[in-house]
């Protein structure tokens, strides 16, 4: 560290326009806070019809375009300076806030760092007032005409911040991100009519309406049918909104959404009320969809504890908590979605047979015969029974492949006529000379087809099989969007997706072998496996596979033939690496016969 000379060390008051900046990295981390911030002024002056305007990823252009009360020329200038709101005037109010925004920070530092130009006319005016804005500093204030409304365009974010402009991602993820934003007030605020356009097309044009035809909407025509109800007044919380039911659960948390008095909030009590509501019927890694509203009186509620205010504190946690999971409960159980708790309380057996369409079952898209005819012999290694397996005696396969690198060409195989036994649904066991293999048939298959997937993308494109009945799905915008980011892999894979118009897809084919009747379900399970995925991993070809493999493997649980199982290993003999899947987890162990004489001391 360098040490300040007593000259250089002299404190000073910074430049207003400098601590603008400083402010911005708190309030403006990325475009999509931009659109916050500019979205919820228009909320807060009354709008009732909201456009946005996106182009780069709302690095070239952000655009928020509204039509409510507008200002006049002394306010419209005021607004871009540090502190100015007319939202609050004292502390007792900032106790009581109703508004969205309140710390009248947001425009002062949206300024700091971009290019804004605005126009305003403040309601019952006809004239109004155009300003241009640039690193803080106002450079042109103009009379303009037009509809009372405001619209503000902010250009070139971060032009003058390098640094924070070198942590904006890919266009397409921070449109992403914007598009996340915009999700959570479409949904909060349907009586409000939206309006999206990305580079120059209408993503969205949402008019107003109620709420559950605005979770439609937005959430896609699947939910359709699926949403339950929830309602209570209590003297600590008012609750309204929906849970969606078991056919409609995703393997990702992105269709949750919380509001606290429309402000969307992230709250892990309440998130895990609305979980234990369900008790312990959610098949393992699935999460239900809701969309949940709270209201709460400000007094007995925190905003001020995260900069960002998606995370809250409330004076009465516990009792809340209470409050969510029994009005969630209790909606569940008149539409009988789950069944009345008692002492003795139902396993998931159970709730599988009651709800058959919509569990787990429909995750399985191999048919295990299918698979035995898929198998391309001409693929497969040489039958070598008398190869040991690759293992120490007694171990599991230690997480050290390249130990295994001199073995692998005469990696044995269990012959095709060993006998083979499925032991819970879930592992293969074979005899081999060494003595016993347990294979995961869940990642063995996985492994199978991340190989398979990771040829017909890097050299030619695989067969698929085409539906007899395409398969319309309606994606969420930002769904749409990772799907057109992977669409050229899933292509080379097999499946045949063509574009409907908006954010709905058609899907006529898929890869041979694939089980038909839960196609859409597949789509929608692979985009969640990769925008889960780890971003660390940078190759979209390797996450495709991946996600893929995972998603459309045979699950544990899955009865398997015995000519299904010995088509599994075969194949699973046949790929580069059958001891190790895609993520790196074990696709068998091996107990020799040494290890067992000596469990049953024979000596
Ligand atoms: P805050 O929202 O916390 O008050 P902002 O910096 O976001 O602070 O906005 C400052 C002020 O500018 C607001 O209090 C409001 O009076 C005015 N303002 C901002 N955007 C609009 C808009 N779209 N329509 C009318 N007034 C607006
Ligand atoms: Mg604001």
């Amino acid at each position: 560290m360098r040490i300040l000379s007593s000259a250089e060390q002299k404190i000073r008051v910074l430049p207003e326009n400098l601590i603008n900046k400083i402010a911005a990295g708190e309030v403006i981390d990325r475009p999509a806070s931009v659109v916050k911030e500019l979205v919820e002024n228009s909320i807060d002056a009354g709008a009732d019809r909201i456009t946005v305007i996106i182009k780069g990823g709302g690095k070239s252009l952000i655009q928020v375009i509204d039509n409510g009360a507008g200002m006049d020329e002394e306010n419209a200038i005021m607004s871009f300076q540090r502190h100015a709101t007319s939202k609050i005037t004292s502390y007792q109010d900032m106790e009581r806030i109703t508004t969205l925004g309140f710390r009248g920070e947001a425009l002062a530092s949206i300024a700091s760092i971009s290019r804004v130009e605005m126009k305003t006319v403040a309601t019952g005016e006809i004239a109004g007032t155009s300003l241009l804005i640039e690193g803080g500093v106002i450079q042109k204030i103009d009379k303009t005409g037009g509809n009372p409304g405001t619209s503000i365009a902010v250009k070139n974010i971060f032009y003058n911040t390098p640094a924070r402009r070198k942590f904006l991602r890919a266009d397409s993820t921070e449109y992403r991100y914007i598009l996340n934003v915009l999700n959570r007030f479409t949904l909060a605020y349907p009586e409000i009519g939206f309006t999206l356009i990305n580079e120059g097309n209408q993503v969205y044009d949402l008019k107003p309406t109620f709420s559950e035809e605005r979770v439609v909407d937005v959430l896609g025509s699947r939910v359709q049918g699926n949403l339950i109800a929830v309602q209570d007044d209590t003297a600590l919380a008012k609750i309204t909104g929906f849970v969606g039911g078991f056919d409609i659960m995703r393997k990702s948390r992105n269709d949750q959404y919380l509001f606290l008095n429309r402000r969307y909030i992230v709250d892990r009590t309440i998130n895990y009320a609305i979980s234990a509501a369900f008790g312990d019927t959610i098949p393992k890694g699935l999460y239900p969809l809701y969309v949940i509203f709270l209201e709460i009186d400000p007094e007995r509620v925190d905003v001020n504890v995260h900069p960002t205010k998606t995370e809250v504190k409330f004076a009465d946690q516990q009792s809340l908590f209470s409050v969510v999971r029994g009005a969630v409960k209790r909606a569940l159980t008149r539409d009988e979605v789950i069944p009345e708790m008692s002492s003795q309380r139902p396993s998931f057996e159970d709730m599988r047979a009651r709800f058959r369409s919509s569990l787990p079952d429909e995750l399985h898209h191999f048919s295990p015969d299918q698979m035995q005819m898929n198998f391309d012999k001409s693929t497969s290694h040489p039958v070598q029974p008398s190869a040991p397996m690759p293992s120490q005696p007694g171990q599991e396969l230690p997480p050290d492949e390249s130990q295994y690198q001199a073995a692998a060409p005469q990696r044995s195989q269990p012959q095709t006529s060993a006998v083979v036994w499925q032991l819970h649904n879930k592992y293969i066991l074979s005899q081999i000379k060494s003595g016993l293999v347990v294979i995961d048939q869940h990642v063995a298959h996985e492994r199978i087809l991340y190989e398979k997937a990771k040829k017909s993308i890097e050299q030619n494109a695989a067969p698929s099989q085409q539906l007899l009945f395409p398969q319309t799905i309606e994606l969420t915008p930002e769904d749409f969007e990772y799907l057109v980011e992977i669409l050229p892999f899933l292509q080379k894979i097999g499946f045949v997706i063509k574009s409907f118009g908006g954010r709905t897809v058609v899907m006529e084919g898929v890869p041979a072998g694939l089980k038909i009747g839960s196609e859409n379900k597949i789509l929608l399970d692979i985009i969640d496996e990769y925008k889960t995925k780890q971003s660390s991993e940078i190759d979209v070809r390797e996450r495709v596979a991946k996600s893929f493999a995972c998603r459309s493997a045979i699950m544990a649980g899955e009865k398997l033939t015995t000519e299904a199982m010995n088509s599994l290993i075969d194949q699973l003999f046949a790929t580069e690496n059958p001891y190790f899947c895609p993520h790196g987890r074990p696709v068998m162990i091996t107990i020799s016969i040494d290890e067992l004489d000596k469990r049953f001391d024979r000596k």
